[in-house]
């Protein structure tokens, strides 16, 4: 049989099949109680419980160097916030992720792997799981902020803490930790290991190793960024929660604000971005080898 007359076949077959799943469709709407249960629709969802492959590390092949884990926020269904003109948080915060690690393979020192480098989702305990998996020195996240007053601008650096600094910072946490629902179901869920981590005498070292690593970022941003009026803050980020290694989450600027979101879509403005925060990074890996942690 010709291609042709299989494409023709299929065409009849697609002209009967395509009125008859109309049909069902409408009956299940139609008909009280749901209709038949034939037509149940079934979307998997990752559940988080199943470890995922580690992505490739970048950059010098000698594994004593320094591993740095960028986190690009949101991907896949979770577009995460939405600017004025229906920009993604999702495709800004890969955009900045990828700026950041050229930024930090250029010297050939540090060593860099991204949680993801394509338009994928990840629930948040995978990305932290990846940085603790993979050993890493540093977690830094990246995202972007929304709000409902256009004139909010300016980057903030969160840092971990069980309580939120203020009420802003609470409600940006709560804002980025529902990444983990869909339709009001969890995905990840905190195992008791993680808890325990949680618990360790080193969560305090940690934690404040973690806001001397933001305090940096605002150091080295100074004059190159713009920062919000309270650019440093802390919340109960869950990608931050399971992490035994200094980890910051930086809303690079606000999506909804025009000036903020053509900044982020500047090539230009991203490498100053990523400058920035590549020497606040080198700064703190040269710290840390300087006071190696307890084992
Ligand atoms: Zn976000």
């Amino acid at each position: 049989m010709n291609r042709r007359a299989t494409f023709g076949r299929i065409l009849i077959a697609a002209g009967f099949l395509v009125p008859l799943a109309v049909l069902a469709l409408w009956a299940r709407m139609a008909l009280p109680g749901g209709g038949d249960p034939r037509y149940v629709l079934r979307v998997v969802l990752p559940d988080g419980s199943q470890q995922i492959g580690l992505p490739a590390v970048q950059g010098p092949g000698d594994a004593s160097r320094p591993l740095v884990v960028i986190d690009a926020g949101h991907g896949g269904h979770d577009p995460g916030a939405s600017g004025q003109g229906g920009e993604k948080e999702k495709a800004v915060t890969l955009a900045l992720a990828l700026s950041l690690r050229d930024a930090l393979l250029k010297d050939g020192q540090v060593r860099v792997a991204l949680t993801r480098d394509t338009d994928r989702f990840l629930v948040l305990e995978e990305r932290s799981g990846i940085a603790r998996r993979l050993h890493a020195d540093l977690f830094v996240s990246i995202h972007a902020d929304a709000a409902e007053n256009a004139d909010a601008g300016g980057a903030t650096v969160y840092t971990l803490s069980d309580r939120g600094s203020d009420a802003v910072a609470d409600q940006v946490a709560s804002r980025e930790n529902r990444a983990d629902t869909v339709n009001g179901v969890m995905l990840g869920g905190q195992s008791n290991a993680v808890s325990s981590i949680l618990v360790d005498l080193s969560r305090r070292e940690m934690r404040a190793r973690s806001q001397a690593f933001g305090a940096l970022i605002l150091r080295e941003g100074e004059g190159k960024l713009r920062f919000h009026p309270d650019p440093q803050r802390q919340a109960a980020f869950v990608v931050l929660k399971s992490l035994d290694l200094p980890s910051v989450l930086v809303e690079a600027g606000y999506i909804s604000n025009p000036a903020d979101s053509r900044a982020m879509h500047d090539s230009d403005w991203r490498g100053k971005f990523a400058d920035a925060l590549a020497s606040a990074i080198r700064i703190t890996l040269a710290r840390q080898d300087a006071a190696p942690l307890a084992p």
